[in-house]
């Protein structure tokens, strides 16, 4: 049972003041939790912050510089009627004037927000145009009671669609003011050692900065909350290992029957990797140890083969595998991947989603439970209560890292001594893997299947929009399919930026009904829908926003073109990218940016252009941000860590490590006084699961 204690902070999000029903969905999207609870918005750190100290005349500004400056308001000049231009107002110091431009905004808003000859004091960014100095959009317009509000650090969080960010700090606003202040839940002396804050005061720190070291990542409140989901992790680890070597495995042998059969029905040859990749598999499946292994492949390598080759593997024995998918879009897409492949070989395979109800979905159940189906393809809906096998031997969990310990527990768990493989396609160095999961075993597909051609990937202006858009009709025109993406649905804060739905009637009125759209407004069933038709080739474009799949797979896809590549992170340009170039014709990646790039724009984009290797590109990606960023951001996080940084928290391992195996080996139940600290942990850290093995026996 959890303690009372955390019960605020386990509370739904849409107890607090001000977050209402409908703010529900984009909260859920934004912590990735459904439904999203007090506790994920505060362990939704900042991704950067913005100095407001900074407080220089205008003559003292450096242009692309955050500052506050102190101003009079001296004239409006609205948009004349009927036209796209921007309301202009006029300010000005003793020192200079500044010209500040907003584009769909009412002018009787405006004026009444700057009323003529009042002070105001402006946050944001001035830029230098023709030599005069320009505002476009303040971040804040205050008065001096706005002023006296103002924090000194202002935190900035990523965002998704549908969320503001001024909706987001009363949020969190609203969530600090539940904290309780909980016993200390690390070794004291660690606490001590290290001089860390309480779990209070540090959210209450990197939340409410009042100084760099309150919010940095390297700082103590930061680490502080690192160790604490690292130790964590370390001890729901350490418990699953001594459960898991207490049940045990079974061994599997198939007579290669079914998998030799798959391989002929392959329109391809297997990789070396792959094969390799398959060995291990068969070696650990034939094993009575039970296996935990990681395969680990770039995007495109060829996972979902490996995936069916272990299916087979145990069907041949007469027993039943599962692969869990994060995503509808993705189980589908494997399955009719799949489907036709085990077909040919003999392999009965059904998919099983939340789409699956009623009489369908009872037939399923059965021919499952009666072992009539060999393997189970689906979303988080196969670990439903009701979804018994009549022999899980092997578990496969694709995107390991978007699924909880618990998740990937409950399937294992379906079969008493299921095999359990993870698949991911975020690269973590090796090294990196042991340390965060000791004994897991590690495949790796680093080869691409052959005949793949290098993704053409170049870097275009905006400006060159019109040229962009022909060559979109060229590659329509030759067969192709194309992937056209954009940062944002809608015009949310910055109405400059290119929206999806804006782009979509723009490349509709070109092209016509070829176009689709999918954005993370869609409900579900709308967004598969266009899924499809782009899957299905009815559809020739698809603009979207990074909705689309990691996973997801169209080889007459060869054309991406992807709208404001300077706000992605290179990690994420690379997942993007891996959409396309999945055939065997050549493929082409546009990355159009808005001049002038930053420095760390710039190498990012260089970056892409030289190489299509991910390992790399996930290197090249931590140095950037070791130079760029006081912060890192969630993508440098560990995949499937929520507080903890790869690039700035690994030194922590080993103390987490040790910490864990300490307290374990004084008191294997967690059953006295630090036991408690301790359970307090695993609960206000997701990890319940752990706590099964505690309380059995
Ligand atoms: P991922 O590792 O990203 O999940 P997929 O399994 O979706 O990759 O494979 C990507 C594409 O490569 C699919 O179209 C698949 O059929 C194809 N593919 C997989 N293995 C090979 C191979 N050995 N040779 C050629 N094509 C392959
Ligand atoms: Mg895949």
């Amino acid at each position: 049972m959890r303690p009372a204690l955390l019960d605020p902070l386990f509370a739904p999000l849409t107890s607090l003041k001000g977050i209402g029903p409908k703010m529900e969905r984009p909260f859920a999207r934004l912590l990735d939790r459904e439904p999203p609870r007090v506790l994920d918005l505060l362990f939704h750190l900042p991704s950067g912050f913005v100095d407001r100290r900074a407080r220089p005349t205008l003559a003292e500004a450096v242009p692309d510089t955050d500052v506050t400056v102190e101003v009079r308001v001296e004239a409006h000049f609205p948009a004349p009627p009927g036209r796209r231009a921007p309301h202009r107002t006029l300010v000005s110091d003793g020192t200079g004037d500044l010209t500040l431009v907003h584009f769909h905004l009412d002018a009787a808003v405006l004026e009444r927000m700057l009323p003529v000859g009042a002070t105001r004091w402006l946050c944001g960014r001035i830029t230098l145009y023709d030599g005069m100095r320009q505002m476009t959009h303040p971040d804040r317009i205050l008065d001096a009671a706005g002023l006296a509000r103002l924090p000194p650090i202002e935190p900035v969080y990523p965002l998704v669609e549908g969320l503001g960010s001024g909706q987001l700090r009363r949020a969190m606003d609203a969530a600090l003011g539940r904290l309780p202040d909980l016993p200390e839940t690390l070794p004291p002396d660690l606490v001590v050692e290290k001089g860390w804050p309480t779990f209070k005061q540090a959210l209450e720190r990197i939340h409410r900065p009042q100084r760099l070291a309150d919010i940095a990542v390297a700082g103590p409140a930061w680490q502080r909350l690192a160790f604490e989901e690292l130790y964590a992790h370390q001890l729901t680890l350490a418990l699953t290992r001594a459960q898991q070597t207490a049940v045990g495995g079974q061994a599997t042998t198939g007579d290669g029957r079914l998998i030799s059969k798959i391989e002929t029905a392959l329109p391809f040859a297997l990789t070396a990797a792959q094969r390799a990749a398959i060995a291990d598999i068969r070696v650990d499946i034939g094993s009575e140890k039970r296996m935990l292994r990681l395969l680990q492949g770039d995007v495109g390598s060829g996972k979902t083969i490996v995936a069916l080759m272990a299916a087979g593997c145990v069907a041949e024995a007469g027993r039943q595998a599962a692969l869990m998918a994060p995503t509808e879009v993705l189980a589908r897409q494997h399955h009719e991947t799949i489907a036709p492949l085990a077909a040919a070989a003999g392999l009965r395979c059904a998919l099983l989603t939340g789409r699956e109800k009623g009489r369908p979905r009872a037939t399923l159940l059965s021919d499952l439970a009666s072992g009539h189906i060999d393997l189970l393809i689906g979303t988080h809906a196969v670990i439903q209560p009701d979804v018994v096998f009549r022999d899980l031997a092997l578990a496969i969990v694709d995107e390991q890292h978007r699924f909880g310990v618990e998740q990937r527990l409950a399937l294992s768990r379906k079969g008493e001594t299921a095999d359990l493989l993870l698949m991911t396609a975020t690269p973590i160095p090796r090294t990196l893997i042991l340390t965060l999961f000791g004994d897991m075993a590690l495949s790796e597909l680093r080869e691409k299947p052959p005949g793949r051609q290098k993704i053409d990937t170049r870097a275009v202006s905006l400006d060159r929009l019109e040229e962009t858009t022909e060559a979109v009709g060229r590659a329509l025109a030759g067969g192709a399919q194309v992937y056209w993406i954009c940062p944002l649905v809608e015009e949310s804060e910055h109405t400059d930026l290119a929206t999806a739905t804006d782009r979509f009637a723009a490349l509709q009125e070109r092209f016509g009904a070829r176009v689709a759209l999918v954005h993370g407004r869609l409900a579900a069933g709308e967004k598969d829908a266009a899924m499809a038709r782009f899957s299905s080739g009815e559809a020739r474009i698809l603009v979207a926003t990074t909705v689309v799949e990691v996973g997801v797979n169209v080889p007459n896809a060869t054309l991406m073109v992807i709208e404001h590549a300077e706000r992605f992170g290179l990690a994420q340009l690379h997942q993007l990218r891996g959409r396309v170039g999945r055939g065997d014709k050549p493929s082409t990646c546009l990355l159009l940016y808005r001049a002038p790039l930053g420095e760390i724009a710039k190498a990012r984009l260089a970056m892409m252009r030289a190489s299509d290797d991910g390992f790399a590109i996930a290197e090249e990606d931590l140095r950037l941000r070791g130079e760029g960023d006081v912060l890192g951001t969630r993508q440098s996080g560990f995949p499937g860590f929520t507080l903890a940084r790869m690039d700035v928290h690994v030194p922590l391992l080993t103390e987490a490590r040790t910490r864990a195996a300490q307290i374990l080996s004084l008191d294997a139940r967690l059953a006295a006084e630090h036991g408690d600290a301790a359970r307090l942990l695993l609960y206000l850290h997701g990890r319940d699961a752990a706590m099964r093995f505690l309380s059995a026996g």
